[in-house]
């Protein structure tokens, strides 16, 4: 058994000072006063962070790995289409496994570099470059392999695409009950890896079809895990719907029967006020990626009337533009601010908790939650994937000198930069230690993002 403390300790939704975290075999045991963890386990190894907190990592709940390759090119087109035809497309066409493998180990390790233990990988690259034959799980196997390497819990979105018309979207075609059969396969292979669940993901209502949506819900149940699915991200999301369902977008999932508690929506920007009391009502759950949807010019989540109808809400890094899920909260948050045009948009969305623990929650236990994952806060019984900042450094001063609550502030407001992120543990293992990652080092990873590049 381990003992780990640090100055302050996130427990009980703040951070306290004298705490520790008693880990066995990479699960937390118990969490609180030192004297109380020594005198339950007095045979425990401690390991104690001097001056630095220790907090559960961060959850981003959606990302697609391959998108860092956009960085720089794709950041300034001229509409969304434009972003899809001229960027997006020619890149997933032109994308060898070297070019994947090497993207995914530089958004992962970013992301461990952020303080992110877990990341819901939402991947779509299924045939093979140049040809288009199935390459059933190769790839996503590379994606699997290049999260672990730099040591992220992964929830892996296998992604169900079988209505692709257009050339850029051939390598994500497959008939539904294929990549049933393959979603199926892929669970069943990492059954055993604690770090690694396979859920289903039909991509969306015009990608995915309403056989695969049904197959894939099924599939979820058959798992035991959430499912995800793109919905209501552009306006033109809900007019297709409308279009070739006869419903709004989330109406059709409830007409079809799969609307339910495993369900978690990505984005959601374009939901009607009925439509997000329906998804509270049948206990679904949300991700949104705000820092995507301002550069997509997709609009701004509606995160204060989600909360205040029950919805579960957690953040995504989605093309990775940045790969921090706390920026992402932060993000989500002051929206709102900017869009009433008022301060304190989450204090009074459930008459509960300050709203610095709720800014929290979105990067951390929402994550976790959404993806399955007995993790994103420390408690018994979940993993011990956690970071540690160093309370000297300058993104954290002077928050950190008080500690407790100003911390969890200091997290969600002010920010917590990369440079304060010390040590990140996944499942009680380091995967980064004095700031560096330890699965990958700088220079091998730029030379494999120099070779992608051709
Ligand atoms: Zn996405």
């Amino acid at each position: 058994m381990e003992l780990y403390s640090a100055d302050w300790v996130h427990t009980a939704r703040t951070f306290q000072s004298a705490h520790g975290l008693l880990v066995d075999r990479g699960r937390v045991v118990a969490v609180g006063p030192l004297p109380e963890l020594r005198a339950q386990a007095p045979g425990a190894r401690e390991v104690h962070f001097a001056g630095q907190a220790l907090a559960p990592g961060g959850v981003s709940a959606h990302s697609h790995c391959f998108q860092v390759l956009l960085r720089g090119a794709g950041d300034h087109p001229r509409s969304f289409k434009d972003w899809v035809e001229r960027h997006l497309y020619p890149l997933v066409l032109s994308l060898d496994e070297a070019a994947l493998e090497a993207a995914a180990l530089l958004c992962f390790s970013q992301m461990a570099l952020a303080g992110v233990t877990a990341v819901g990988e939402f991947h779509y690259v299924h045939t093979r470059q140049g040809d288009f034959t199935p390459d059933d799980a190769r790839l996503a196997e590379l994606v699997i392999g290049a999260a672990r390497r730099v040591g992220l819990r992964v929830g892996f979105l296998r992604t169900l695409y079988d209505r692709a018309s257009r050339e850029g979207q051939k390598r994500f075609a497959e008939p539904w009950p294929d990549a049933i059969a393959r979603t199926r396969a892929l669970a069943a292979r990492y059954a055993d890896d604690p770090c690694v669940r396979v859920l289903p993901a039909p991509h969306s209502l015009h990608g995915a079809s309403r056989e695969a949506i049904e197959a894939a819900a099924a599939l979820a149940e058959e798992l035991d895990v959430p499912w995800h699915i793109h919905l209501a991200e552009q306006q033109d999301d809900v007019s297709y719907a409308k279009e070739h369902t006869g419903f709004t977008p989330l109406f059709a999932l409830e007409r079809w029967g799969v609307l339910g508690p495993r369900t978690t929506l990505v984005h959601g920007i374009w939901l009607t006020e009925p439509e997000r009391k329906l998804l509270a009502e049948r206990g679904g759950a949300l991700v949104t990626n705000p820092t995507t949807n301002m550069l997509l010019g997709d609009g701004i989540c509606p995160l204060r009337e989600l909360l205040e109808a029950g919805v579960p809400v957690a953040v995504g890094t989605d093309m990775n533009a940045t790969c921090n899920a706390w920026l992402e909260a932060r993000t989500a948050e002051m929206l709102q601010r900017v869009d009433r045009l008022e301060m304190g948009q989450l204090s009074a969305a459930d008459g509960g908790q300050p709203q610095p623990g709720r800014v929290f929650d979105l990067a951390t236990k929402n994550g976790a939650r959404v993806l399955g994952l007995e993790a994103g806060s420390l408690e018994p019984g979940r993993w011990a994937d956690f970071v540690t900042v160093d309370l000297d450094d300058p993104s954290l001063l002077p928050a950190s000198l008080d500690g407790g609550d100003a911390l969890v502030s200091a997290f969600t407001g002010s920010m917590v930069a990369e440079s304060a992120v010390r040590n990140v543990y996944v499942g009680g293992r380091p995967i980064v230690q004095a700031g560096q990652v330890l699965g990958i080092d700088r220079a091998e990873l730029a030379a494999r993002v120099r070779g992608a590049r051709g």
